[in-house]
């Protein structure tokens, strides 16, 4: 008999045990993966020790509980590397998360099938990287970008090391991969827990067991099983999208990348093409909307669009109109589950072929007919209000239109792309989603137009005027002019852009965010509690806040969030001000397990 030490691949609470002890039979190798049974089910488990049961009496009769039986393998043999455990370790210890959370992130969700896969597969010799229908040839800036890449490589691939490269989305993925099969002779392959588990099989025995080099990869790639891992390579690191806003433990690459690099002592390198595009000389002008808040387009921009032939319109919300505001009470119509604008949508009925107004919630989804009058006050004079993407498509129908709400699969968006470049004449209209396709239109556009400044910076967020600078670059790399339309226009972010004066405009963004403790002055941590009581919602968040004055920690709040209720459920937060990392466990004792945790956060809504 034997005794067992296994951490849980499943969600279990911090103040819970998180390394659990069975009895077996047999005896099963450390880093092995088994079924532990917990209460009626069966969960995947690693293996951390094992040890005859004669060596741990001791221990077991001076517990007064019964050991449960753990006795099925799914991998009998070990199936990932030693620095595993460091790494999860100071992972979950950075993102104040629980250690079987960390785990439960770091391997393939569907474990059952996965270790089916794992025990009949055999590396494949090589792989290769094709897109239906679609040939690819780098502009010139994606090619300087991309061979500084291979250059960046060369040693660890001739030493026979391995690398990873970091990519914020799928579509930058795949041009790279494309290039890579045509200018690299050696092996590479994408991984990604998101791969079906026979594939997922196969390309982990291949790092594991050391027979690819290179591993390109997106938010999950950094738990790829390295045997000989050299250098790790973050590709745009100014992109948001490396950080994982979706679901707990909230990871970001880049700061996963740097625990591991500093655990495996191996160089993280930055390539950062915003640099090259900053270089770039393009015509920024700011265009007031002060005189004519309800215009589409400034006259200025409408002689221009007139005179110019291809054209990107950016306008960053969707439906006809974001809000219906009531002329009377002056309230803004919300969704009755969620503390949310109703948008305004213009939808084609796919029975009748018509068009009919809808009323459309964008948290829960929930569809609605129009309404005749205030539930508020009762007046009628409803007004629709903003600007949305279907009203501009309205004003302009010869401009095709890309939004998420059409396009949904990046394979569909592949086809409207290549669609869309094949004709004479590009004319788009789009929300701020189609900046990942970019990298596909350098110096396509004479002229691109943001119809309003303010939809990007609507919400309380401190990095929103940061944001939106770097989508300017983004714009200067595809267009060679830009216009900004704005109901601010004397705000030092668009001055600062009018001039090119990068200097200007983070000089005073770090004054400003050091008066106010933001980063990079300090760390931010964002905590958020809900309840289905609003009251008990709130009560929770006072008492929080109470335990964090009483240890003199920084904070800003309780708020209600920015969307104060979603699906029924009420949602307070507060955003913790760290100065240092003693602060930082000091917070942590103070912050209840039922919270959800987001360190270093970078959406607000
Ligand atoms: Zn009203
Ligand atoms: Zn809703």
């Amino acid at each position: 008999m034997y005794f067992l030490e296994v951490i849980p691949l499943i969600y279990l609470p911090k103040e819970k045990p998180q390394i659990l002890s069975y009895f077996s039979q047999k005896k099963f190798k450390p880093k092995s993966l088994v079924l532990a049974p917990i209460k009626h089910q069966k969960i995947p488990a690693i293996v951390l020790e094992s040890e005859p049961l004669e060596k741990k009496k001791l221990l077991i009769k001076e517990s007064d509980f019964l050991l449960k039986e753990i006795s099925e393998a799914l991998i009998e043999e070990e199936f990932f590397p030693d620095y595993f455990f460091d790494f999860l370790e100071k992972a979950s210890k950075y993102y104040f998360s629980s250690l079987t959370l960390s785990w439960f992130s770091a391997f393939p969700k569907n474990l059952k099938n996965f270790s089916k896969f794992w025990k009949k597969t055999s590396f494949k010799k090589s792989y290769s990287w094709k897109l239906k229908d679609f040939n690819f040839s780098p502009s010139p800036t994606l090619k300087k970008i991309f061979s500084q890449i291979l250059k960046e490589i060369q040693k660890e691939i001739k030493e026979k090391k391995q690398v990873l490269i970091i990519f914020p989305d799928n579509v930058i993925l795949n041009l790279f991969a494309l290039y890579l099969s045509s200018n690299f002779k050696g092996n590479f392959c994408f991984f990604s827990f998101s791969l079906s588990s026979k594939k997922l099989a196969e390309i982990y025995k291949a790092i594991f067991f050391n027979k690819i080099q290179i591993v390109l990869g997106l938010s999950s790639s950094l738990f790829a099983p390295f045997s000989s891992l050299a250098k790790i390579i973050i590709f745009d690191p100014r992109n948001n999208s490396h950080k994982n806003s979706n679901s707990r433990p909230f990871f970001d690459n880049r700061t996963l990348a740097k625990i591991l690099s500093s655990v495996l002592k191996i160089p993280l390198i930055e390539i950062d093409p915003l640099k090259e595009f900053e270089k770039k000389k393009t015509k920024i002008e700011i265009l007031s909307l002060k005189e004519n808040p309800e215009e589409i387009l400034t006259k200025k921009a409408f002689s221009e669009i007139e005179s110019k032939k291809n054209i990107l319109l950016i306008v960053n919300r969707k439906g006809y109109a974001p809000y219906l505001l009531c002329q009377d009470c002056f309230r803004v119509l919300s969704c009755e589950n969620c503390d949310s604008p109703l948008v305004f949508y213009k939808k084609l009925n796919l029975e009748t072929l018509k068009i009919e107004p809808k009323l459309i919630c964008r948290h829960c989804g929930k569809e609605r007919k129009p309404i005749d009058f205030c539930p508020f006050c009762k007046g009628y004079l409803l007004k629709l209000s903003g600007l949305g993407i279907q009203k501009v498509k309205e004003k302009f129908p010869f401009f095709e239109e890309f939004s998420k709400d059409k396009q949904t699969t990046f394979k569909k968006e592949l086809k409207f792309i290549k669609n869309f470049l094949s004709q004479k004449e590009k004319k788009l209209i789009s929300t701020a989603i189609i900046s990942k396709w970019f990298w596909l239109f350098e110096d396509l556009f004479d002229l691109a137009i943001i119809l309003r400044a303010e939809s990007f910076l609507a919400f309380p967020d401190y990095l929103s005027f940061e944001k939106f600078y770097l989508f300017s670059l983004r714009l200067k790399f595809i267009s060679k002019k830009l216009l900004i339309q704005t109901f601010n226009p004397e705000n030092y972010l668009f001055k600062s852009l009018k001039e090119e004066n990068l200097e200007k405009f983070l000089e005073k963004e770090i004054n400003l965010r050091k008066k106010f403790g933001f980063p990079p002055k300090g760390k931010l941590i964002r905590i958020v509690y809900s309840d289905k009581s609003s009251l008990k919602a709130k009560k929770e968040a006072q008492k929080v806040a109470w335990q964090l004055k009483f240890k003199k920690i920084k904070f800003l709040g309780p708020t209600p969030s920015f969307i104060f209720k979603k699906k029924n459920r009420f949602f307070y937060e507060i955003l913790i001000k760290l100065e240092n990392e003693k602060e930082k466990n000091l917070a942590l004792k103070v912050i209840p397990s039922d919270w959800v945790i987001d360190v270093d956060p970078v959406k607000f809504s």
